[in-house]
């Protein structure tokens, strides 16, 4: 078995979910990928990695890849909740599909794949879960109903597991990008809410890079256990909105 303890990451085939990947790689951790997409987890061409082809809402799948890898790796110590979607719509225009999908994998599935791992890590008295937010879950933009909605309950429902779990020295941690420059548009149409979004992105120089948030989520994780960085929000400096 690894000296360093299993890290689990949902949405690793892209963005900042295979940044994060590769950061905790080189640092030493075996891993557990988790998208639907294989090829690209496979691509990373990680060592000491599980992959999983995986919904993140189909919790049964998770609970499979997750006990795969603690079989292999030993138990996990860290989740990263970072798959996610984001469709930017008026809610009158905004197909009812996208409505659900947003908030059961941005909200429901970081919650019950932490249910997954929660009495394991309450078990041990050690362990942390990184949930994505974003700045959308401090406040609201235009055409954002949805998307907001679901990150302002990810930020609420951070800070009440980290209530629930801070007697258990389990850590919950929240970690809020701004913009970054990834697939996450691919959801919103063509339109003149695109084009707003990206124009903003192009007057303040462009997004950070995934690579930018993977290093806060580690510098967060590699601190002593009794140390929660409770709340990150990472950002281009010239974001001013
Ligand atoms: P990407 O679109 O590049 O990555 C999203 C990841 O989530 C993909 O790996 C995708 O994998 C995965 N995913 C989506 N739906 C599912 C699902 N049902 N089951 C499993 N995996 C799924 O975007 P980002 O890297 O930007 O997004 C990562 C997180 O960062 C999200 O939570 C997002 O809200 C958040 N964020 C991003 C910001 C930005 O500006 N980019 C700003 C603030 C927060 P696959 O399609 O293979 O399943």
């Amino acid at each position: 078995m690894t000296s360093l303890p299993l890290v689990v990451i949902t949405g690793a085939s892209s963005g900042i979910g295979a940044a994060t990947a590769r950061a905790f790689s080189a640092a030493g951790h075996p891993l557990l990928l988790i998208a639907r997409r294989l090829a690209p987890m496979a691509a990373l061409g990680l060592p000491e990695a599980e992959l999983a082809e995986a919904d993140v809402t189909d919790t049964a799948a998770v609970s499979a890849a997750l006990a795969r890898a603690e079989e292999r790796f030993g138990p996990v110590d860290l989740l990263v909740n970072n798959a996610g979607l984001m469709a930017l719509s008026a809610v009158a225009e905004q197909d009812p599909a996208l409505v659900q999908e947003q908030f059961d994998v941005n909200c429901v599935a970081l919650v019950k794949n932490s249910q997954l791992v929660l009495p394991g890590m309450q078990q041990r008295g050690r362990g942390t879960i990184v949930n994505i937010g974003s700045i959308a879950g401090k406040q609201l933009y235009d055409n954002h109903v949805v998307y907001n909605g679901t990150k302002y309950a990810v930020h609420a429902m951070t800070e009440g597991l980290r209530r629930e779990n801070a007697a258990h020295g389990v850590r919950v941690l929240l970690v809020a990008p701004g913009m970054v420059d990834t697939g996450l548009l691919g959801n919103t149409g063509e339109g003149d809410v695109l084009d707003g979004y990206n124009d903003y992105k192009k007057s303040i120089g462009g997004g950070l890079v995934p690579d930018d948030i993977a290093a806060a989520i580690l510098i967060a994780y590699q601190q002593p256990q009794h140390v929660s960085f409770r709340e990150i929000v990472v950002a281009p400096t010239s974001q001013d909105a």
